[in-house]
Protein backbone atom coordinates (compact mmCIF):
# COMPACT_ATOMS: atom_id res chain seq x y z
CA UNK A 1 0.00 0.00 0.00
CA UNK A 2 1.36 3.30 -0.63
CA UNK A 3 -0.16 7.00 0.37
CA UNK A 4 0.52 10.27 -1.31
CA UNK A 5 -0.54 13.28 0.80
CA UNK A 6 -2.24 15.79 -1.90
CA UNK A 7 -2.91 18.42 0.73
CA UNK A 8 -2.44 18.96 4.10
CA UNK A 9 -3.22 22.80 4.50
CA UNK A 10 -6.26 24.24 6.31
CA UNK A 11 -9.64 24.70 4.65
CA UNK A 12 -8.30 28.36 2.80
CA UNK A 13 -5.04 26.79 1.94
CA UNK A 14 -1.83 27.69 2.58
CA UNK A 15 -1.12 30.57 2.16
CA UNK A 16 -4.61 32.19 2.34
CA UNK A 17 -5.59 35.09 0.20
CA UNK A 18 -4.54 37.99 1.67
CA UNK A 19 -2.84 36.44 4.58
CA UNK A 20 0.09 38.66 6.31
CA UNK A 21 0.82 36.33 8.78
CA UNK A 22 4.61 34.79 8.67
CA UNK A 23 3.55 31.45 6.98
CA UNK A 24 1.38 32.84 4.25
CA UNK A 25 4.31 35.15 3.36
CA UNK A 26 7.00 32.62 4.11
CA UNK A 27 8.85 31.37 0.66
CA UNK A 28 9.22 27.79 1.77
CA UNK A 29 7.89 25.40 -0.25
CA UNK A 30 6.15 23.30 2.60
CA UNK A 31 3.88 26.46 3.49
CA UNK A 32 2.62 26.11 -0.33
CA UNK A 33 -0.32 23.87 0.79
CA UNK A 34 -3.71 22.40 -1.33
CA UNK A 35 -6.34 21.41 0.62
CA UNK A 36 -6.48 17.84 2.51
CA UNK A 37 -6.75 15.27 0.31
CA UNK A 38 -5.09 11.59 0.07
CA UNK A 39 -4.48 9.45 -2.91
CA UNK A 40 -4.12 6.14 -1.89
CA UNK A 41 -2.53 2.73 -3.81
CA UNK A 42 -3.28 -0.34 -3.13
CA UNK A 43 -2.17 -3.46 -5.30
CA UNK A 44 -3.22 -2.25 -8.79
CA UNK A 45 -6.31 -0.66 -7.26
CA UNK A 46 -6.69 3.26 -6.87
CA UNK A 47 -8.61 5.19 -3.67
CA UNK A 48 -8.80 8.99 -2.92
CA UNK A 49 -10.04 10.40 0.45
CA UNK A 50 -11.76 13.72 0.42
CA UNK A 51 -11.97 15.86 -3.22
CA UNK A 52 -11.64 19.38 -2.44
CA UNK A 53 -11.28 22.59 -4.23
CA UNK A 54 -7.90 22.14 -4.99
CA UNK A 55 -8.19 18.29 -6.83
CA UNK A 56 -7.61 19.69 -10.82
CA UNK A 57 -4.40 21.45 -9.55
CA UNK A 58 -3.39 18.33 -7.66
CA UNK A 59 -3.81 16.12 -10.16
CA UNK A 60 -2.07 18.07 -13.40
CA UNK A 61 1.17 16.88 -12.51
CA UNK A 62 0.33 13.44 -11.51
CA UNK A 63 0.13 10.07 -13.86
CA UNK A 64 -3.77 9.80 -14.92
CA UNK A 65 -4.84 6.22 -14.07
CA UNK A 66 -8.56 5.21 -13.49
CA UNK A 67 -9.73 5.93 -10.22
CA UNK A 68 -11.42 3.16 -8.68
CA UNK A 69 -13.23 4.74 -5.76
CA UNK A 70 -13.25 7.96 -3.02
CA UNK A 71 -13.96 7.90 0.62
CA UNK A 72 -15.22 11.19 1.86
CA UNK A 73 -14.62 12.53 5.90
CA UNK A 74 -17.69 14.58 5.65
CA UNK A 75 -19.18 17.25 3.28
CA UNK A 76 -17.83 20.71 4.86
CA UNK A 77 -16.76 22.18 1.26
CA UNK A 78 -13.17 21.99 1.56
CA UNK A 79 -13.21 18.13 1.31
CA UNK A 80 -15.45 17.75 -1.63
CA UNK A 81 -15.23 21.04 -3.28
CA UNK A 82 -13.32 19.28 -6.38
CA UNK A 83 -16.08 16.25 -7.19
CA UNK A 84 -16.82 18.30 -10.68
CA UNK A 85 -13.62 17.74 -11.68
CA UNK A 86 -13.67 14.02 -11.66
CA UNK A 87 -15.27 14.17 -14.89
CA UNK A 88 -11.93 13.20 -16.70
CA UNK A 89 -12.05 10.18 -14.24
CA UNK A 90 -15.51 9.37 -14.69
CA UNK A 91 -14.96 8.72 -18.28
CA UNK A 92 -13.09 5.42 -17.03
CA UNK A 93 -16.05 4.60 -15.80
CA UNK A 94 -18.87 5.27 -12.64
CA UNK A 95 -17.00 6.10 -9.70
CA UNK A 96 -18.11 5.23 -6.10
CA UNK A 97 -18.60 7.93 -3.52
CA UNK A 98 -18.94 6.69 -0.19
CA UNK A 99 -19.80 8.41 2.67
CA UNK A 100 -22.17 8.90 5.82
CA UNK A 101 -25.70 9.79 4.92
CA UNK A 102 -25.73 13.54 6.26
CA UNK A 103 -22.74 13.62 3.98
CA UNK A 104 -24.08 11.66 0.72
CA UNK A 105 -27.15 13.63 1.77
CA UNK A 106 -25.63 17.40 1.45
CA UNK A 107 -23.86 16.06 -1.77
CA UNK A 108 -27.80 14.93 -3.57
CA UNK A 109 -28.79 18.51 -2.50
CA UNK A 110 -25.44 20.26 -3.93
CA UNK A 111 -24.70 18.26 -6.89
CA UNK A 112 -28.26 17.69 -7.72
CA UNK A 113 -27.59 17.74 -11.77
CA UNK A 114 -25.37 14.74 -11.13
CA UNK A 115 -28.16 13.12 -9.81
CA UNK A 116 -31.75 14.06 -11.40
CA UNK A 117 -33.03 12.64 -14.80
CA UNK A 118 -32.86 13.43 -17.54
CA UNK A 119 -28.94 13.65 -17.31
CA UNK A 120 -27.07 16.56 -18.95
CA UNK A 121 -24.14 15.04 -20.93
CA UNK A 122 -20.89 14.93 -19.51
CA UNK A 123 -21.81 15.46 -16.43
CA UNK A 124 -19.55 13.27 -13.33
CA UNK A 125 -20.80 9.98 -12.94
CA UNK A 126 -21.56 8.97 -9.19
CA UNK A 127 -22.34 5.91 -7.30
CA UNK A 128 -23.63 7.06 -3.93
CA UNK A 129 -22.61 4.34 -1.36
CA UNK A 130 -23.61 4.80 2.16
CA UNK A 131 -21.75 3.53 4.85
CA UNK A 132 -21.73 3.60 8.54
CA UNK A 133 -19.27 4.07 11.41
CA UNK A 134 -17.49 0.46 12.42
CA UNK A 135 -19.01 -1.24 10.18
CA UNK A 136 -16.07 -2.34 7.81
CA UNK A 137 -16.92 -2.76 3.78
CA UNK A 138 -15.53 -3.24 0.65
CA UNK A 139 -15.16 -0.74 -2.34
CA UNK A 140 -12.96 -1.93 -5.64
CA UNK A 141 -11.28 -5.20 -3.31
CA UNK A 142 -9.90 -2.90 -0.59
CA UNK A 143 -11.51 -3.68 2.77
CA UNK A 144 -12.21 0.01 4.59
CA UNK A 145 -13.40 0.11 8.24
CA UNK A 146 -15.29 3.61 8.88
CA UNK A 147 -15.18 4.88 12.32
CA UNK A 148 -16.44 7.97 14.06
CA UNK A 149 -14.05 11.47 14.94
CA UNK A 150 -15.64 14.35 16.45
CA UNK A 151 -15.25 17.24 13.79
CA UNK A 152 -16.52 19.66 16.84
CA UNK A 153 -19.90 18.36 17.52
CA UNK A 154 -20.74 17.31 14.33
CA UNK A 155 -19.03 13.39 13.91
CA UNK A 156 -17.39 12.75 10.81
CA UNK A 157 -15.67 9.68 9.04
CA UNK A 158 -11.88 8.72 9.68
CA UNK A 159 -10.65 5.40 7.87
CA UNK A 160 -8.78 2.55 8.30
CA UNK A 161 -7.33 0.65 5.67
CA UNK A 162 -4.60 -2.01 6.11
CA UNK A 163 -2.10 -0.16 8.99
CA UNK A 164 -3.23 2.62 7.80
CA UNK A 165 -5.08 5.39 9.24
CA UNK A 166 -6.48 8.66 7.96
CA UNK A 167 -8.14 11.28 9.90
CA UNK A 168 -8.47 14.60 9.12
CA UNK A 169 -11.00 17.51 11.27
CA UNK A 170 -10.65 16.24 14.39
CA UNK A 171 -10.92 17.81 17.67
CA UNK A 172 -11.47 14.54 19.54
CA UNK A 173 -11.45 11.03 19.28
CA UNK A 174 -14.04 8.21 20.74
CA UNK A 175 -12.57 5.61 22.77
CA UNK A 176 -14.47 3.09 20.56
CA UNK A 177 -12.17 5.01 17.42
CA UNK A 178 -9.44 4.87 19.40
CA UNK A 179 -8.91 1.10 19.72
CA UNK A 180 -9.78 0.37 15.86
CA UNK A 181 -6.59 2.66 15.98
CA UNK A 182 -4.71 -0.35 17.46
CA UNK A 183 -1.88 -2.22 15.05
CA UNK A 184 -1.51 0.50 12.74
CA UNK A 185 1.89 1.84 11.28
CA UNK A 186 1.02 4.42 9.81
CA UNK A 187 -1.20 7.41 11.04
CA UNK A 188 -2.34 10.96 8.93
CA UNK A 189 -4.01 13.29 11.48
CA UNK A 190 -4.65 16.52 11.49
CA UNK A 191 -2.91 19.17 13.48
CA UNK A 192 -4.48 22.54 12.97
CA UNK A 193 -2.41 24.98 15.76
CA UNK A 194 -1.20 24.50 19.42
CA UNK A 195 -3.90 26.78 21.07
CA UNK A 196 -7.34 25.62 20.87
CA UNK A 197 -9.92 25.46 18.65
CA UNK A 198 -13.64 24.39 18.78
CA UNK A 199 -13.73 22.24 15.89
CA UNK A 200 -10.19 21.07 14.89
ZN1 LIG B 1 -1.71 33.16 7.34
ZN1 LIG C 1 -14.62 20.30 8.20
Amino acid sequence: MRITILGSGTSTGVPEVGCACDVCQSTDKRDKRFRTSAWIEVEDKRLLIDCGPDFRMQMLNRPFKKLDAVLITHEHYDHVGGLDDLRPFCRMGDIPICGDQQTLYQLKRRMDYCFTEPRYPGIPTFILNSVTSMLPFTIADVEVLPFTVMHGKRPILGFRIGKLAYITDMLTLPDASLAVLDGIECLVMNALRHTPHPTH
